[in-house]
């Protein structure tokens, strides 16, 4: 069972009905009188999160003012997102997918940094003795620091 959209009122709700559950109409699916959307076909790009460089693909549901109503997948028909309109683009997938690409790779980036800041985090000795609150003792294996410096 996939999720389709009635056309009519936008309801979302399981392939395989005869009739819209929200305004009964009844639903055609094929030929040029179809009046389900079965299939998630963006028009638009979206970007509504401030700070973040992440577009989403949508389609573009109703026009207003400042304002648009978008759907950025099929359930989201039945209750669309508000989005500036200065904050949707026309739907352009191969710039999409270069930025789509590089966000990807700079998240991998990151938990390769994330990792090798984390093993030097695992080697840090706590100052105090969680026990005694009193300073610690080196543990036999922890290496001398010398503190003497030389002046060459
Ligand atoms: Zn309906």
């Amino acid at each position: 069972m996939s999720e389709i959209v009635c056309a009519s009122c936008h309801a979302c709700f399981s392939n395989g009905t005869s009739a819209c559950p929200s305004c009964q109409t009844a639903l055609i699916y094929t030929g040029d009188d179809a009046n389900v959307i079965t299939t998630f076909e963006p028009n638009c790009l979206v970007h509504r999160m401030r700070g973040s460089d992440r577009l989403e693909p949508a389609v573009l549901l109703k026009e207003g003012r400042t304002n648009v109503k978008v759907a950025t997948r099929l359930a989201e028909y039945a209750r669309p997102l508000t989005v500036p309109k200065s904050e949707t683009y026309t739907f352009t997938p191969d710039l999409l997918a270069h930025i789509q690409a590089l966000r990807n790779e700079r998240t991998a980036a990151v938990h390769r940094y994330d990792a090798r800041i984390a093993v030097y985090w695992r080697s840090l000795v706590p100052y105090y003795d969680y026990a005694t609150h009193e300073p610690h003792s080196a543990p036999p294996d922890m290496p001398s620091i010398s503190l003497t410096v030389t002046n060459e």
